[in-house]
């Protein structure tokens, strides 16, 4: 067990990113405005803890759109959905809003375009996620999934000359690099924007772990297990050589992690709520002293325009993103 005060670093940016607080605002702006229930296709966001606290307030989850009731209001979650999705909602006379993140919207934009020209595009993903689900529906015939450099020469493209690659939005910024290689080599003419389809939030949190990792005995990323971008930071981690663990929060601590780590490195995922990173910074707190230190590497001030049918001011909203800062 650690005698001395131990050291709790805190990397920033960690926690929710600007889309997530968008979608997470969407639907609490359609159960104030419509009252429950307020259905949603898929989680909202890949986090346990905020599902079950819009469950509370009314919003129903549901994994396909026959589970909802004709002409009720179904959020579609951030991840994206594909034009089936979209096309089968208005068939049924739903009242659907989209609280895809622009960002997955603008991938598939750059998909469409890429399609409607003729090329085939290579998107890099992992298989079944949702945001892979909805970008590969974009242009169902004309779109391969990549996940790994290996398998970039089995390929089956109709044109080698013409393909564009694109790539999920909360992939490690060195999978996506070496994948982008591995294209850039075999097939030397193909288009594509290397990483810049990785969002600002998923880079900048492993930028931050990266910038501490060095100085931790131990690594906790707060996060789901289904939550793409919080397993990258744990990877991201481990790939340093530093023992880290997924949390959904506090309770989930093993204190047996805890004995021989002197310095810990506290994160979250952009889907984890920053109160629950506070909660294992009180939990480690508790355990003796502490010395919180942040350390910042990048500062965000992304905003994204919530649908123009919600953007009325509307009292009483929690701050939901003031985070733990030193003290
Ligand atoms: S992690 Fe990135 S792509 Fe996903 S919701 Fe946040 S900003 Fe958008």
């Amino acid at each position: 067990m650690v005698n001395t005060t131990r050291r709790v670093l805190l990397p920033a940016p960690r926690s929710f990113c600007a889309g997530v607080e968008r979608a997470i605002e969407i639907v609490e702006r359609l159960l104030e405005q419509h009252g429950p229930p307020v259905y949603v296709r898929n989680q909202i966001v890949h986090n346990a803890h905020v599902v079950a606290e819009l469950e509370s307030k009314g919003a129903v989850f549901v994994s396909e759109l026959d589970e909802v009731p004709e002409h009720a209001v179904v959020v579609f979650s951030a991840h994206g959905v594909a034009p089936a999705v979209e096309r089968e909602a208005a068939a049924r006379g739903l009242d659907a809003v989209d609280a895809t993140c622009p960002l997955v919207a603008k991938v598939h934009a750059e998909a469409k375009r890429a399609a409607d020209a003729g090329d085939t595009v290579i998107l890099i993903g992992h298989e079944g996620h949702e945001e892979v689900v909805g970008t590969m529906g974009v242009a169902p015939d004309r779109t391969v999934l990549v996940e790994s450099a290996d398998a970039v020469p089995h390929l089956r493209v109709e044109n080698r000359d013409k393909v564009t690659f694109l790539s999920q939005t909360t992939l490690a910024v060195t999978e996506v690099e070496t994948i982008t290689e591995a294209l850039r080599a075999h097939f030397p003419r193909i288009k594509g924007q290397g990483k810049e389809d990785i969002c600002y939030a998923t880079s900048n949190r492993q930028a931050a772990v990266a910038a501490v990792v060095g100085e931790a005995d131990l690594v906790l990323v707060v996060g789901s297990v289904n939550s793409s971008n919080s397993n990258r930071l744990v990877e991201l981690a481990r790939g340093a050589g530093v023992e880290a663990h997924l949390i959904e929060n506090a309770d989930a601590i093993d204190p047996a992690w805890l004995e021989a780590a002197g310095s810990i490195a506290v994160t979250a995922g952009a889907s984890a709520p920053p109160k629950l990173v506070d909660a294992v910074v009180r939990a480690l707190a508790a355990l003796g002293p502490t010395e919180v230190i942040e350390r910042i590497v990048a500062e965000e001030t992304q905003e994204f325009l919530l649908p123009q049918r919600l953007r009325n001011a509307r009292p009483n909203l929690p701050n939901r993103s003031a985070p733990f800062r030193n003290r």
